[in-house]
């Protein structure tokens, strides 16, 4: 596309969205208020590609915010989706498909042998917290600064100040009540978590934590520290919640490596387990499993839970993510990444990267935690932003969000990318990288 074209189209579209739907928008950060441009309506998606209404053609590197691992319209998945359309949409009732999806999730963590199907990683959370307070009577929770583990309440919260303090709602309409019963703790910093137990030991039902965060930049914890805080957590008495949400089936089938070192009790997932159809999980052993309603007395249920639709994108896609040629190709693609990143000896750009997980970082450094990120990185990354829109390429539109390949992308596609970022994070914007 040529450089600066307006998209007259999907201005008109945010201009009438806006006054239907709260800032034109469904979810917040889509409308691309960090980035300083307007949202760009999607029409339609192919493969690594997403197409606006106004034609213009974009490689995708969001991908959904993760879910899409095989790209758009995967034709394994589509056809799955069609298939299963056409023998009703819901049942609210039992069948045969939610075993398959449950055994698919179970073979990529052995460790367990239950699994209980939500609607949205939120749910999924939630559940798993309230088995944890359930088992230990307990009511509060250990959460990390920037973690993201979905927008129920209690988990809309920020480090109150001072040390080892119940945390402080980071959204308005969240109880302060409620807000104090997370606490919170610093990634990459095991003083932060030996306080957080002196102080709270007895009362702290679970400790939840993304083995790889990966929503406020990727912040890629150290081993040690994840051993540390996996002990201390067991010392407590609380539960260990690994929240895969994005890490689960992401960097290898199943779960991540980071999370089969902790050995957490009970595992959250979503998004690619649904294979871009509304789907989130709960995954752990039978016994604190069973504590679910009808067998146990926690409370859960959902007039769409297991919704066919959403099981048949994810058997799809968990067979496909079965082959090994999958991740090897993804694996393939990140490193031919790091390698242009390399030859260019760019000194402006970092690509976080796990696998088929990056985050482009406009910095030397690599930070482990939210209060170690570079704010003027941040900056830089999203006034380059409307730069890559007119260059052809769809990212998240948030420096502190990560990117996404899928086995859709082609290695072209990612070459031309990363030398988008070297030329933005070295500020040499030379122009069109793409038709
Ligand atoms: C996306 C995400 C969630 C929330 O999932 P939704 O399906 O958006 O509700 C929770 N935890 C993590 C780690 C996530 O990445």
């Amino acid at each position: 596309m040529n450089k600066r074209n307006r998209r007259y189209g999907s201005e008109r579209l945010y201009v009438r969205s806006k006054n239907l739907l709260p800032g034109g928008v469904n979810s917040p950060v889509r409308a691309f208020a960090a980035v300083g441009c307007d949202p760009v309506f999607i029409a339609k998606a192919n493969g690594s590609t997403v197409t606006d209404v106004d034609g213009y053609h974009y490689i995708d590197f969001c991908q959904s915010w993760g879910p899409l691992i095989l790209g758009h319209t995967s034709p394994e998945v589509i056809t799955a989706v069609q298939e299963a359309a056409g023998r009703g949409l819901s049942f609210g009732a039992c069948h045969s498909a939610e075993g398959e999806l449950a055994d698919l999730i179970l073979s990529g963590y052995p460790d367990f042998d239950r699994v209980r199907l939500v609607n949205s990683g939120t749910e999924a959370v939630m559940t798993a917290l309230r088995i944890a307070r359930a088992v230990t009577g307990r009511s509060l929770v250990l959460k990390f600064e920037g973690g993201y583990h979905g927008h129920s309440d209690g988990l809309l919260v920020k480090a109150g100040s001072g040390l080892a303090t119940t945390g402080l709602a980071s959204s308005a309409g969240v109880a302060p009540s409620v807000a104090a019963t997370t606490v919170v703790a610093r990634l990459n910093d095991e003083e932060s978590v030996v306080r957080a137990f002196e102080a709270y030991g007895d009362d702290i039902a679970a400790t939840i934590i993304e083995p790889v965060p990966a929503n406020n930049g990727l912040l890629e914890q150290r081993s040690d520290y994840l051993k540390y805080l996996a002990t201390a957590t067991r010392q407590a008495g609380a539960l260990l919640i690994a929240d895969e949400v994005i890490t689960g089936f992401r960097l290898q089938y199943g779960a991540s490596l980071p999370a089969i070192e902790l050995q957490p009790d009970l595992v959250t997932l979503g998004k690619i387990i649904g294979g871009g159809m509304p789907i989130g999980a709960v995954a752990g052993g039978r016994q604190l499993m069973e504590n679910l309603a009808p067998l146990g007395s926690v409370y859960q249920a959902g007039t769409l839970s297991g919704n066919p639709l959403s099981v048949a994108a994810g058997i799809a896609t968990l067979k496909e993510l079965s082959r090994p040629s999958s991740y090897a190709k993804l694996e393939r693609l990140g490193l031919l990444m790091d390698e242009v990143i390399h030859a260019s000896g760019s000194s402006n750009l970092r690509l976080v990267r796990l696998g088929s997980m990056f985050w482009p970082y406009f910095c030397r450094d690599k930070p482990r935690a939210a209060h170690e990120i570079n704010e003027s990185a941040i900056k830089h990354f999203n006034d380059s932003y409307t730069w890559f829109l007119d260059s052809g390429f769809y990212l998240p539109p948030s420096g502190y969000e990560v990117c996404f390949l899928s086995t859709a992308h082609s290695e072209v596609e990612c070459t031309s990318l990363t030398e988008a970022l070297i030329s933005a994070a070295d500020n040499k914007f030379t122009g069109d990288l793409k038709k």
